[in-house]
């Protein structure tokens, strides 16, 4: 791939007025590649994922995407150009249906057909969403609103798919629906993934390379087969924000 493709962020500082929470990330993910950002609660991960989708405007720095700036454009301008991000704390609308929940991640597609198809392509792998079409999405099980909001994402069918913690707050048995997913996903190599994670051991199992931040910086840069080998070093950058 060239340097031209995916996600190439440089220098990238974000602040909440006074106070700075990224100083200074350069990271990249490429076309086809899962990518953790690995920290703990604080150090500036969801802040990072928010500047490349839109959401924050970023001090100063470069978010490249397809050899684009990202930055001044807005969410939904980011959406279209094919990066989807499912943000944390599993956001379903809780009053509306499965089906209408999941009906707003395509509605910037153009092609209906092909986003129909889409649809029911992702229904058949997610066998616990498909009887619950017409049920409100508040009451479906944690676990399964997370399914939603990733299969949400999904539908608008991004070349990016941004991950905030998918598996916060899960059971095992859950976890292992998620992660199954996210291992489809990756096994198609259409996509790629970005994911952020507290947990070592996830973000190992669900990537290729792993970014370690601490304080808003990275710190650290290695591959998922190293991470359990290095984890005396990793916990002393998870210790903390
Ligand atoms: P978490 O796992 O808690 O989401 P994180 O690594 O994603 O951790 P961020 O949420 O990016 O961390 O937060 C980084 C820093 O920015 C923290 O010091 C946090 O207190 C601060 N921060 C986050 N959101 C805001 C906000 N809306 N206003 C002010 N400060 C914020």
């Amino acid at each position: 791939a060239g340097a031209d493709q995916g996600l190439q962020i440089r220098d990238l500082v974000v602040a909440y007025g006074p106070s700075t929470a990224v100083r200074g990330v350069t990271l990249r993910v490429q076309p086809g590649e899962a990518v953790a950002v690995l920290g703990a609660n604080g150090a500036g991960k969801t802040t990072t994922l928010r500047a490349v989708s839109g959401l924050l405007r970023p001090v100063s720095g470069q978010i490249l995407w397809q050899g684009q700036d990202l930055v001044g454009r807005s969410p939904a301008d980011i959406l279209r150009s094919g990066i989807a991000h499912v943000p944390e704390g599993r956001m379903v609308f809780a009053q509306q249906t499965v089906e209408e929940n999941l009906r707003l991640g395509q509605r910037l597609r153009k092609d209906k057909a092909a986003a129909q198809a889409d649809m029911d392509r992702l229904l058949e792998r997610l066998p616990a969403l498909k009887p619950r079409l017409r049920e409100a999405a508040g009451n479906l099980s944690g676990g399964q609103q997370q399914m939603l909001v990733i299969a949400r994402g999904l539908l608008s069918n991004p070349s990016l798919l941004i991950l905030d913690e998918p598996s916060l707050g899960l059971s095992p048995r859950l976890v292992e629906e998620v992660v199954e997913l996210v291992e489809q996903l990756r096994s198609e190599k259409t996509l790629a993934l970005m994911l952020v994670e507290q947990n070592p051991a996830m973000a190992a199992r669900l990537t290729d390379r792993v970014y370690v931040m601490q304080n808003g910086v990275l710190r650290s840069e290695l591959a998922s087969s190293e991470v359990s080998g290095n984890l005396d070093l990793l916990d002393a950058y998870l210790g903390g924000p």
